[in-house]
């Protein structure tokens, strides 16, 4: 596994450097979805800082069974508004807010806890009903109405665009995605920085740093093929 963590670094900083970007400009979010708490405890003894995961339930198992760890903890999957108290309670970053109601709840529950919820907004770049994610011609008003909630900072976008075997036919929704952050960005919404942009995984991360990633979700590169 610390092999494979090295290479993904080589390869995030060959990335970076071909496209005249600084490589500590992109963090590696190590996708831990099904993996068992001692392998995760060995990506990080291996050099990983972030740590992702989809489920609620695993999540806080792990997070429990790793609380000596000095990392983060981000959630990247589907989020439902009876389980926002949990994301609040586990997760640094959440990258999957895609409705006006989730960032609502999620306000709430931040407030409570005295807490900054930082998130990001999840777009539906490839338009598909299977999946997450506002659309985009909706998320520039969802940025606008988030931004009014005070226990909620949204920091960027993430996307999890359709499936390709060939990097190079996910690089129009990678680039629509940054095309969108600029956008929202040049709408110079108050208190919103939107400098973020989660997108690429093992098969793709390279393509995605060359049109902006910032964060990069690698689960299968570290661990191997999930059971
Ligand atoms: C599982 C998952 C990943 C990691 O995928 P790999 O292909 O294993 O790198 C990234 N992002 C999300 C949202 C995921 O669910």
């Amino acid at each position: 596994m610390k092999a494979n963590i090295e290479e993904i670094q080589r390869r995030i900083q060959n990335a970076a450097e071909s496209c005249d970007r600084r490589p500590e400009t992109i963090r590696l979010v190590a996708v831990s979805k099904t993996i068992a708490a001692d392998r995760v405890r060995a990506a990080v003894e291996a050099g990983v800082h972030i740590l992702g995961e989809n489920y609620i339930q695993e999540a806080r198992d792990k997070i429990e069974a790793l609380s000596d760890l000095d990392v983060e903890w981000h959630f990247i999957g589907h989020l439902q508004r009876n389980k926002a108290k949990y994301a609040v309670d586990l997760f640094d970053l959440i990258h999957s807010v895609d409705s006006i109601r989730l960032a609502r709840e999620i306000d709430k529950q931040a407030a409570k806890r005295g807490k900054q919820q930082n998130i990001l907004i999840q777009v539906n770049t490839g338009k598909e009903a299977t999946k997450s994610g506002i659309d985009e011609e909706d998320a520039l008003a969802l940025v606008r109405d988030t931004a009014r909630l005070e226990h909620v900072a949204v920091k960027g976008l993430m996307t999890l665009p359709p499936y390709f075997y060939a990097p190079e036919k996910v690089r129009p929704y990678f680039r629509a995605l940054r095309q969108l952050r600029d956008r929202i960005h040049e709408a110079q919404i108050p208190g919103i920085a939107m400098e973020a942009l989660s997108m690429g995984m093992t098969g793709d991360f390279e393509t995605a740093i060359a049109e902006g990633a910032t964060l990069v979700r690698i689960g299968t590169a570290i661990y191997g093929e999930r059971a």
